[in-house]
């Protein structure tokens, strides 16, 4: 299946996307996670993108384009991936749409998560994550480590993300209402989105998606 998974900075798409990868066996692409890896490794495209992603703002299309694309172009992607947070405007989404139809190939599903602002922002600032590995998430109150500050996957010290602080938030969301929603409005016209309501356990929220994709039978 080929997914794109949409919602406010904090909704749980990683949290989920981590899920649904394992269980509908693709890939799970986050260009935020290939942009911090960048960063820790010091590549020049890191050093580029951390001055957009600490103001809270969208890394230049060029580049994010560029990047997603090498990565849905690697061997793994091959029969399919969940995309989150690419992408993130309506150019990147025209761009995908170029490079899904030189590829042959069509999104199944745009899976929107629906969650309230006053929610997202707790999410956000309780909001841990592993140096070793960004797709290792806590929180400080919903999905406590079992030791503080320490990773229960690898060990890893985690960390509160720059971009995760109250002013920076504010600007993320402001950037999601203003370039990011326009995409579902963009996939709607194509028939691809499917809403889910993004609040409650994770695992419900995962059932609802399974059911929302019509793949319930992964759930095994
Ligand atoms: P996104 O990728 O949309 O920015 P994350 O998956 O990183 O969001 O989730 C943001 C924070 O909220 C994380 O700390 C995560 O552990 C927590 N979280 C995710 N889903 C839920 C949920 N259903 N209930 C409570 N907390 C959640
Ligand atoms: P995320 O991990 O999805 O919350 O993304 C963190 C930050 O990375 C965003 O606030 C942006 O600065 C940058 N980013 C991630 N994906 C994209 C994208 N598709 N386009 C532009 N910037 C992005």
């Amino acid at each position: 299946m080929r997914i794109v998974l949409v919602g406010p900075p904090g909704a749980g798409k990683g949290t989920q996307a981590t899920r649904l990868a394992e269980k509908l066996r693709v890939p799970h692409i986050s260009t935020g996670d290939l942009f911090r890896a960048n960063i820790s490794q010091q590549t020049e495209l890191g050093k580029l993108a951390k001055s957009y992603m600490d103001a809270g703002n969208l890394v230049p299309d060029e580049v994010t384009i560029a990047m997603a694309k090498d990565r849905m172009e690697q061997a793994d992607a091959e029969n399919g991936f969940l995309l989150d947070g690419f992408p993130r405007n309506v150019s990147q989404a025209e761009a995908l749409d170029e490079l899904l139809k030189t590829e042959g190939i069509k999104l199944d599903a745009v899976l929107d998560l629906e969650a309230p602002e006053e929610e997202v922002v707790k999410r956000i600032a309780g909001r841990r994550i592993c140096r070793n590995d960004s797709a290792h998430v806590f929180h400080v109150s919903y999905k406590k480590p079992a030791k503080e500050g320490v990773c229960d996957v690898c060990g890893g010290e985690l960390y509160q993300r720059d971009d995760d602080s109250e002013a920076t938030v504010r600007t993320r969301l402001e950037v999601y209402h203003t370039q990011t929603e326009p995409i579902i409005d963009y996939y709607k016209v194509q028939g691809l989105v499917v809403t889910i309501e993004a609040m409650g356990p994770v695992d419900e929220v995962t059932q609802r998606a399974l059911k929302a994709l019509k793949r319930e039978d992964d759930d095994k």
